[in-house]
């Protein structure tokens, strides 16, 4: 399943393109009937449609104009945090506790994983995520070099990494051969356009204090961010405590581990001193409202981390724990429930909530350049259709696209200059074949569930 590129509109980064529509987010707010001009996957002017020069137009000969309509462009959207090969687990368990859904479904099913099935599962991810107009996302599994595979074949950004573990995995072996193998990945896609490879223990209570110190090192040897899984409920809170007795917040502070290359995912049970903790140390976090919802793990406190100055970003978390990996989805989530914690309805505007999902994100994960339509910057950016009855009358555009669109409302997709989603049409991946596969993974997993049923009961 390579990249198939259809012969057609956009698909050569060279070829210089003109969108116009209703509505564009420039770097300095909406633009009424906008433009973003294109070429060599790079922006080159992002303005209204009136100031494009002529003389820009004449130096790119053969600019093809496609105009998008009632329509929104954005920024691509900035998915955080996620486990991409766990798309083929959505549904398998829902409403369960922690330890059972471990290990009466999610570990039994992560035993069937072979390298082809991780790329399937990254593949149908990719597809997902470029269906709803993310561009860029981080991730965290095992064979990461298998979601590499797929990230470059269907074209998105994306930050990876293979999850440490104080424990021997299929993909890397033994615990001494888990950072070897993320530095191998980190000089293997140093020189990739879209891919980088960044450390990522676990969590604090699952990776081992050589894992957790050497990664941060190592991130900041290969200039890189660093991801771990961290306060996600109190239950590791405690855990951490009574292993390293202190909670995990001061636990990876006195690592050194807490510095500004930390992505702090779910940041959920803090308290008020560790919120001035990250903030002092400039370490960043991933909200990811529904996955923390859904597990009943809590709420992270983002009004205090963004009172406190702490770069929020959003994050889908696996398919296996949401169950979808819908950016817009979960921004509507971040501002709903910032609101409820709080009991403010000011908790969280609209253009917070956004930057959360577009340049925030791209900050966190070290993407200068990244989340903002901007000439210079890569040509990563996304179109949402007003068209629908539920997007009319449109006052804000940025309001709808915060507490009324849906990711399906996503018309296309573009990144590095190149169209990867186009109304229904995927450019860059055979999707027939992809469902029907995806289809037999499915019956293969149920087989192993019904197995695992029988053998409980
Ligand atoms: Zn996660």
């Amino acid at each position: 399943m390579g990249p198939r590129d259809k012969q057609g509109f956009g698909m050569n980064h060279e070829s210089p393109l003109l969108f116009t529509a209703r509505w564009v987010l420039g770097p300095e707010g909406v633009i009424e009937n906008g433009c973003v001009h294109i070429a060599g996957g790079r922006i080159l002017a992002v303005c209204p449609r009136e100031d494009v020069p002529a003389s820009l137009m004449e130096k790119q000969p053969g600019t093809e104009h496609r105009d998008l309509g009632e329509a929104l462009i954005l920024p691509g959207l900035v998915n955080a945090h996620c486990h991409a090969p766990m798309t083929l687990f959505r549904g398998a368990a829902d409403d369960m506790e922690l330890l059972p859904w471990l290990e009466r479904r999610i570990w039994p099913l992560e035993a069937e994983l072979t390298r082809e099935i991780t790329f399937l599962g990254t593949m149908l991810a990719c597809a997902e995520m470029a269906a709803a107009g993310i561009t860029c996302f981080a991730d965290m599994y095992v064979w990461s070099n298998e979601t590499a595979r797929a990230v470059h074949d269907v074209g998105l950004r994306a930050v990876l990494s293979e999850g440490l573990l104080g424990f021997p995995t299929r993909s890397y072996g033994s615990v001494e051969e888990s950072l070897a193998l993320t530095r191998s990945f980190m000089e293997e896609y140093a020189a990739h356009p879209r891919i980088s490879f960044a450390p990522a223990p676990h969590t604090a209570f699952t990776s081992t204090e050589e894992q957790l110190v050497q990664s941060y090192a190592l991130s900041k040897e290969l200039d890189s961010p660093w991801l771990i899984h961290a306060a996600e409920t109190a239950s590791e809170n405690s855990r951490v405590l009574e292993m390293h007795g202190q909670r995990t917040i001061p636990y990876l502070d006195s690592l050194g581990c807490l510095g500004e290359r930390a992505v702090l995912v779910h940041a959920v049970d803090l308290t008020p001193e560790e919120v001035e903790i990250i903030a002092a140390r400039g370490a960043k976090i991933v909200h990811c409202p529904r996955s923390n919802w859904k597990l009943a793990s809590g709420m992270a406190p983002v009004h205090a981390l963004g009172a406190a100055g702490v770069t929020m970003a959003l994050g889908t978390d696996g398919a296996a724990s949401n169950n979808s990996l819908d950016i817009l989805g979960e921004m509507r989530a971040a501002a709903l429930g910032a609101k409820i914690r709080q009991m403010d309805p000011t908790a969280l505007p609209a253009a917070e909530v956004l930057a959360m999902a577009t340049r925030n994100g791209a900050a966190a994960l070290r993407l200068p350049g990244s989340g903002m339509l901007k000439p210079g910057q890569p040509a990563d950016l996304c179109v949402l259709n007003f068209a629908g009855p539920h997007l009319q009358p449109c006052h804000d555009p940025l309001s709808h696209a915060v507490y009324a669109a849906q990711g399906s409302d996503v018309c296309l997709t573009m990144v590095d200059g190149r169209i990867v989603y186009d109304h229904g049409a995927f450019p860059t991946l055979d999707y027939p074949a992809l469902l029907e596969a995806g289809h037999e993974v499915q019956a293969h997993m149920r087989k192993v569930l019904d197995r695992k049923g029988r053998q409980e009961r």
